[in-house]
């Protein structure tokens, strides 16, 4: 059967974050005729194995948290209620189909046409998308947005494939009794964090020390020893030679930690080490697209590759910020500078704020405090900082109570702050407000002279001496 053809002014490929909002925006708004292509479901891995089921499991996470807590407050009732994992999963699951739809509407709203397929480029300007029944549409574009995402990294040793990624843990329909998660990053921890608090036996395997290890030294050490007084078993200074299958689900994961070498019978393995850009079948080679080492896509600031009507933007390109609000407004941008006539829109990618949903959250925004002092040295930079019990733990023993750590990074004579890092209970929620006073350029008198709000954890930030 001969390929349709079509013509576009925008051809996206990758109907996740970045790409429904730049197609959105460029169709929607500026009228250029755009197609979208996405060959899993709309909505990407934010919606659909990321942010969204995530954050929703973090919630499920974070009461059973509270019921723990709850007998310091007064309340009597058994310890140990029962979590319905399948239950929980078949609903949260559910409302994430309802979203695939709400997306697939969006985009009809908005006269993107809309291809379920899979994208691989014939030409630089052709793209044939092969079809779930088996016929293929053949896409002429003048602009064309790679907005592609990536997918989890698995080892290379014997048995890792019996082991899933975080796209399997949204799969999981019943609670593991015990797992091993490999990885120090933020997918790691938070998966890790969410098994402990929901009551699986969890151990959490990394290579050095500590984790979260692009985040500031407090961060990385509070949070360990935290996870550590929860009762979370960390293996640290570890590394993994192979998994066998024990049949009947259970496998047996052969390691090395600082105690040595062992091995230890799990329900699941987890491997949260990294991502990749998913370019297997896309045959960018053939555009001549420049990509860097790791194979993400090389852009300037203003999502361009090196090829004239190429643009990439997300997680598979090297700006370095794997974050969905990220995607989406560098995807507007783009729209906006290519159909909307703006010449220099563009994401400033300064002062990105980011936040781990760890138990206790964990929230960060500019330099780390080694990132400063390297780059204003260290007389030039005057740290402020604080750790104390949220008035939350007032009700409690104190080896239930949980930590709370503030610190703020700031340079120069006018105390211009560059760094904020803030661990403790609400701390997602507090920094998407100081993220605006940063990127507006406050300095810390500014912070001071804004009146703290009492009794919050927040008010130590406007407080700090
Ligand atoms: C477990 C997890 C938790 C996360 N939590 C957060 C969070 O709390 N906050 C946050 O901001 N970010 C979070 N992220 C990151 C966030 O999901 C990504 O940064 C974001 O989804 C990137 O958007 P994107 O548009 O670049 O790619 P994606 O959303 O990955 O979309 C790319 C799409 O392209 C499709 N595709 C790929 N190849 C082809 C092809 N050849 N043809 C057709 N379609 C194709 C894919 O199927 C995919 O749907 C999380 C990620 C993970 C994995």
């Amino acid at each position: 059967m001969a390929p349709v053809n079509k013509e576009c002014d925008y051809l996206v490929i990758g109907g996740g974050s970045g790409g429904l909002a730049s197609a959105r925006r460029a169709s929607g708004m500026y009228g250029a005729k755009a197609i979208a292509v996405e060959n899993k479901r709309l909505g990407g891995t934010c919606v659909n194995v990321g942010c969204v089921p995530k954050k929703i499991t973090w919630n499920a996470a974070n009461i059973a948290e509270t019921l723990k807590d709850a007998k310091a407050y007064g309340f009597d009732f058994k310890q140990g209620l029962p979590f319905d994992w399948t239950t929980f999963t078949q609903k949260r699951d559910a409302y994430i189909r309802r979203l695939n739809g709400i997306y697939e509407k969006n985009l009809k709203n908005d006269k993107v046409e809309y291809l379920h397929g899979t994208a691989t480029f014939v030409d630089p300007h052709t793209v044939k998308v092969a079809l779930d029944d088996g016929s293929e549409v053949s896409v002429n574009a003048k602009k064309i947005l790679v907005a592609v995402g990536g997918h989890p990294n698995v080892p290379d040793i014997p048995g890792a494939e019996l082991g899933i990624t975080s796209d399997g843990f949204f799969e999981l329909q019943t609670q593991p009794k015990k797992v091993a998660v490999v990885g120090a990053g933020y997918i790691a921890v938070e998966m890790a964090g969410m098994f402990h608090a929901l009551g699986t036996e969890t151990h959490l395997f990394i290579r050095h020390d500590t984790f979260l290890r692009t985040f500031d030294p407090m961060i990385q050490e509070k949070v360990v020893a935290e996870y550590e007084r929860q009762g979370l078993h960390i293996h640290k200074q570890s590394s993994q030679s192979k998994v066998e299958d024990l049949g009947n689900g259970k496998k047996k994961l052969h390691y090395k930690d600082s105690n040595g070498e062992g091995s230890m019978e799990i329900d699941t393995l987890l491997w949260a080490i990294g991502r990749a850009p998913e370019l297997e079948k896309l045959n960018l080679g053939i555009t001549k697209v420049a990509q860097n080492d790791k194979g993400h896509i090389k852009t300037d600031e203003y999502q361009n590759t090196n090829v004239d009507h190429i643009y990439a933007l997300g997680d598979v390109c090297d700006r370095g910020y794997e974050l969905t609000p990220v995607a989406i407004a560098a995807g507007r941008k783009l729209s906006d500078r290519l159909f909307g006539g703006q010449s220099d829109a563009h994401l400033d990618y300064s002062n990105i704020p980011s936040v781990v949903f760890a138990h206790p959250e964990v929230g960060s925004i500019g330099l780390t405090e080694p990132e400063a002092r390297e780059k204003f040295g260290d007389d030039s930079i005057k740290i402020y900082s604080s750790s104390f019990t949220a008035m939350y733990y007032s009700m409690m023993e104190q080896d239930e109570k949980g930590p709370t750590s503030y610190k703020l990074i700031c340079t120069g004579k006018e105390e211009k702050v560059v760094g904020m890092h803030i661990l403790g209970v609400g701390s997602a929620e507090i920094l998407q407000g100081f993220g605006v006073a940063i990127k507006m350029g406050a300095t810390k008198a500014d912070f001071d002279r804004c009146v703290a709000i009492h009794p919050t954890s927040a008010e130590e930030l406007v407080t700090m001496k």
